[in-house]
């Protein structure tokens, strides 16, 4: 579903050139939950941002659902979006809309109509318990519940895959639990794939299949969760 091929990353900064990545090998097949997993700086979000080309790679090539997405032109590309959801660490919402508007907006960007929206975000808001909640805006939620919102907009535009970069890291631990519930839920009843970024390893001993470890820029180790942490 994914294939990351030969990826570079160079940032170019006051102070020189920052090798972010230095020549990634990745493949995560479909439905599968995938870990990202490393210290702050080693290239995690560089890597998932790479994935739905938010940062386009200096060199190598990138695959989703079987499109090379280094070779797409922009309005292909806008196209190509549709197809991965990502949810953050701050939720990023917008503050002045409420629930149902988060999750449409979008839909309302990709110019569908009123009655073909409120049919695609209802379902949402009962996949993450938030049907009570429409009409409420972020302020009054909880950071689980925003996170909720989150995961519903990303999902907004049947994505095949969601990309989570640090989603639970501004939670507390029975949150993050019952977040990380919802999305394997999420990716059993969607078929989705799933990318997990975090510098914890109890997210990625909770949910992930199999697990890239990534250390200043290249991956030091990866294979199926239980062999990669087993290891003496
Ligand atoms: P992680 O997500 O693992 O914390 P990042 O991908 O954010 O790592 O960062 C990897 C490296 O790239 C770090 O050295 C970071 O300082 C650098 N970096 C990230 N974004 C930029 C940028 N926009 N400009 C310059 N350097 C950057
Ligand atoms: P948690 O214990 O999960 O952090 P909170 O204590 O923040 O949750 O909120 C508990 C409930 O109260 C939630 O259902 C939330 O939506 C609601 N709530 C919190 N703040 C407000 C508010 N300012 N106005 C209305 N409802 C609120």
């Amino acid at each position: 579903m994914i294939k990351l091929s030969h990826i570079e990353k160079t940032y170019d900064s006051p102070s020189g050139p920052v090798k972010a990545l230095r020549g990634i090998d990745l493949t995560i097949g479909r439905g599968e939950i995938y870990g990202i997993i490393g210290l702050s700086g080693a290239g995690k979000s560089t890597l998932v941002r790479c994935i739905n080309m938010l940062e386009r790679p200096t060199a190598g090539q990138v695959f989703v659902d079987g499109r090379e997405m280094t070779a797409l032109t922009p309005a292909e590309l806008r196209e190509a979006r549709k197809s991965i959801g990502m949810i953050f660490q701050h939720f990023n919402l917008l503050s002045s809309a409420t629930v149902y508007d988060n999750v449409a907006f979008p839909l309302k960007l990709a110019g569908m109509s009123a009655g073909d929206i409120r049919q695609r975000v209802e379902p949402l808001l009962k996949l993450v318990g938030l049907e009570a909640k429409a009409h409420q805006y972020p302020s009054q939620l909880s950071g689980g519940q925003k996170q909720r919102v989150g995961i519903a907009r990303a999902l907004a535009s049947e994505p095949k895959v969601l990309l989570c970069d640090e989603a639970t890291s501004a939670l507390d631990p029975q949150t993050t639990k019952a977040i990380l519930d919802l999305i394997r839920d999420i990716n059993q009843k969607l078929r989705l794939t799933v990318v997990v970024i975090t510098h914890e390893m109890q997210v990625i001993k909770e949910i992930c299949d199999k697990v890239a470890v990534i250390d200043k820029g290249v991956i030091a180790e990866q294979g199926p969760v239980l062999e990669v942490f087993t290891n003496p």
